[in-house]
């Protein structure tokens, strides 16, 4: 199988590599993507010999040939357009999309347009823009593999040959676990105060920094829960979050005769990406097996929407339809990033996002550029509320 990883370089797109280079007879590197880490770029074409590597801009790019010498058959690339066409290569049969945030949408949808078989990390791309990425999908016969750990465990706990319909599949709801992140039973008072370095150390996962900083304010449940509405045909209130904090159990399906099933597994995203990369057969990802004598137990607890308020904004967007999730989920991405930054307390992050959702009026989305003007309007919003609050 060739493959392009887009997003090589972070978390996801390490992992993806990590469980290819276990397979060479099964994988082949046809292209990789990073933006600015061109020094972890250069090992992983030296390592991987891509046809096409692709930086974010023309400096990086005279970076990545400098580092990679004349000797290399790594064609370098830069900009959106590179990313799109690397994503949609003839000889490419499947897609990693793993660039965060809403920068990953034009090429995950140009692979999903090109029908390849795309694994789907960029959970954000789905949350932007869900009817008109699932009509692409539909529409050239792409085959969507989820790698989001819940979003992968819904899919292999769904009846054989689903297709999208809950009813005929007899599926009642759709129950995706969230660890809690690592202000789980911080007090609310205490909140105030958390700082980045406190919100990207989770318990569990080893992550991106937005991602990590989403798990603390659990948007990124909230994102889920937008992206399982898309990939299970699922409508809002089909789709219940259950606080699971061992992280073993990565989700589960409930039917109507009362069976539930469940994925379990230890957390490590080699997992998922192991089961999409080689669907629907099984290969060694590298993950230990799982020991449930040193689990010992799994807890369950319900969601605190007072200290918690990003996931109820998720389903209010959601419920809201047209651009409203695209607008939360841009609106997100500039809250953490001032966040980061240290321009924004951990809890203005959800009022920002809450102020935006009501500054920015309701719209259609039909296409890819309908998408990207609700990104935009909301980013522009996100920042003036952002400029009010800090009395600029
Ligand atoms: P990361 O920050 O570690 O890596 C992001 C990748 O995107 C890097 O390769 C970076 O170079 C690239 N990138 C960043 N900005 C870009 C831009 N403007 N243009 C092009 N490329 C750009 O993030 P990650 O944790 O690997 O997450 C990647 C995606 O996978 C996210 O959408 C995240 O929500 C999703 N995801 C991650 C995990 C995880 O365990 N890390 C789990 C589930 C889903
Ligand atoms: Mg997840």
């Amino acid at each position: 199988m060739k493959l392009t990883v887009l997003g090589a370089t972070g978390s996801i797109g390490v992992s993806t590599l990590d469980v290819v280079a276990r397979h060479p007879d099964r994988f082949e590197v046809l292209a990789l993507t990073g933006h600015s880490r061109v020094e972890v770029l250069a090992d992983q074409c030296r390592r991987f010999r891509p046809a096409h590597a692709v930086v974010g801009g023309p400096r990086e790019a005279q970076r990545l040939v400098e580092l990679l010498g004349t000797e290399s058959a790594t064609e370098v690339l830069h900009g959106q357009d590179a990313l799109c066409a690397v994503a949609t290569l003839p000889e490419a049969d499947a897609v990693m999309a793993a660039i965060v945030g809403a920068a990953g949408l034009p090429p995950t949808l140009a692979a999903a347009r090109a029908g390849k078989r795309v694994l789907l990390a960029n959970k954000e791309a789905l949350v932007m823009a869900g009817a008109v990425f699932m009509a692409e999908v539909h529409r050239a016969g792409a085959l969507l593999l989820p790698i989001d750990s819940e979003h992968n465990a819904v899919f292999q706990s769904m009846p054989h040959g689903y297709a999208g319909n809950m009813a005929r599949g007899g599926v009642r709801r759709v129950l995706l676990t969230a660890s809690g992140g690592p202000f789980r039973s911080t007090p609310a008072e205490a909140l105030a105060a958390v700082t980045p370095e406190q919100a990207v150390a989770h318990p569990n996962w080893s992550m991106g920094r937005k991602i990590s900083v989403d798990s603390a304010t659990m948007m990124n449940k909230g994102l889920e829960v937008i992206e399982a509405h898309w990939l299970f045909n699922a409508s809002a209130d089909r789709i219940e979050v259950v606080i699971h904090p061992q992280s073993v159990i990565h989700s589960l399906v409930d039917y109507a005769d009362g069976s539930v099933l469940a994925q379990l597994g230890n957390p490590d995203m080699r997992t998922p990406i192991a089961h999409a990369l080689a669907w629907p057969e099984r290969i060694d990802s590298g993950v230990a097996p799982l020991d449930l004598f040193a689990v010992g137990q799994l807890n369950f607890e319900r969601p605190d929407p007072v200290r918690f308020p990003c996931l109820e904004l998720a389903y209010r967007a959601l419920r809201a339809e047209g651009n409203a999730a695209a607008v939360l989920n841009a609106a997100n991405e500039v809250a953490v990033g001032a966040f980061l930054d240290r321009e924004l307390p951990f809890l203005g992050i959800a009022e920002v996002i809450a102020a935006t959702l009501d500054a920015v009026p309701r719209a259609e989305l039909t296409d890819l550029d309908s998408v990207l003007e609700a990104d935009r309007q909301a980013r522009a919003a996100a920042g003036k509320i952002l400029s009010r609050r800090n009395g600029r």
